[in-house]
């Protein structure tokens, strides 16, 4: 479900910033589904930013020290350029600030924001072709990257390799299927962890080095060169880059990004 309105901006989620380090971005639309909560941001001015960076929102909270601060990727296209951001976040049982994000933050509240930070990105000059290796939010940035290709008309090819729980978990999962069936040079491969026999999936377990080799293919008995991107949890990002040390991928390609 989605929210737009354009009531008075309210402030409550803004914490003390005597060093005036915070930009202050209005949340302009609200779209709340099973998996994440995504918000489009109005910031004061146009970023500079490249698909897959990240920002840090701050909000006020009760409990001590009075605010949280978080990353949240980009997961929109930063082109064609403007004034507004997408992040998604997902809900961390327990956590302090996804929780506010995903089920309280409203149409007109304002966020504190910093940023764009991060080397998780690609753009045309990285060439490819490009294997994108996502699990929870790690999807994020990677849904940045090949909507920023689809915008911009680049028919690079890449291959999004996407591990969740089950259908239900899946990040973006809609954009993502529309991004699939609308561009023939993007390739989405899902693995579902808890769901052993769901036909949505080609895999049904973790991500391995057999099944890297297999979505991403051969050329003369090795890997097919790729950039790498690979997001998510420490330990699923640390496994993959072993996977693909294996398969022969050099460090050197292989670009990782750790959401624990
Ligand atoms: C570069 C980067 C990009 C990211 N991009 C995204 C994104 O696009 N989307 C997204 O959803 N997430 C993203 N993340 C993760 C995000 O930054 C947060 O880590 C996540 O939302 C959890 O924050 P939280 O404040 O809700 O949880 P936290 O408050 O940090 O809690 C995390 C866990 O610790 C437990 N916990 C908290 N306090 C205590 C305590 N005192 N004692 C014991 N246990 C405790 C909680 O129960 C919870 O399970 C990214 C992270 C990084 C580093």
């Amino acid at each position: 479900m989605t929210q737009t309105a354009s009531d008075v901006p309210s402030d409550r989620w803004l914490a003390a910033d005597q060093a005036a380090l915070w930009e202050a971005a209005r949340v302009v639309a609200v779209c709340r589904d099973p998996s994440a909560t995504t918000l489009r941001l109005h910031l004061p001015e146009t970023p500079v930013v490249l698909p897959g960076q990240y920002y840090l929102v701050q909000l006020a909270i009760d409990a001590p020290p009075g605010a949280v601060q978080q990353a949240y990727s980009l997961s929109s296209s930063p082109f064609p350029s403007g004034p507004e951001i997408e992040i998604t976040v997902r809900e961390v049982e327990g956590g302090r600030a996804s929780p506010l994000l995903t089920r309280r933050v409203q149409v007109d509240d304002v966020l504190a924001v910093r940023g764009p930070f991060g080397f998780l990105t690609w753009t045309e000059q990285d060439g490819g072709p490009v294997a994108l290796i996502g699990a929870g939010s790690g999807v994020a940035p990677l849904v940045s990257i090949v909507r920023y290709a689809a915008a911009r008309g680049i028919e690079t090819p890449m291959t999004m390799l996407c591990s969740s729980r089950d259908r239900t978990t899946v990040l973006l999962a809609e954009p993502l299927e529309e991004l699939a069936r609308r561009h023939r040079w993007f390739t989405l491969v899902h693995t579902f962890t808890r769901s052993s026999h769901d036909p949505a999936a080609r895999f049904h377990r973790r991500i391995d080095a057999d099944m890297l080799s297999d979505v991403l293919g051969h050329v003369h008995g090795g890997l097919v060169p790729h950039c790498c991107y690979v997001a998510g949890p420490g330990d699923m990002v640390l496994s993959v880059r072993a996977a693909l040390g294996d398969l022969g991928v050099s460090d050197d390609h292989v670009y990782s990004e750790d959401h624990a």
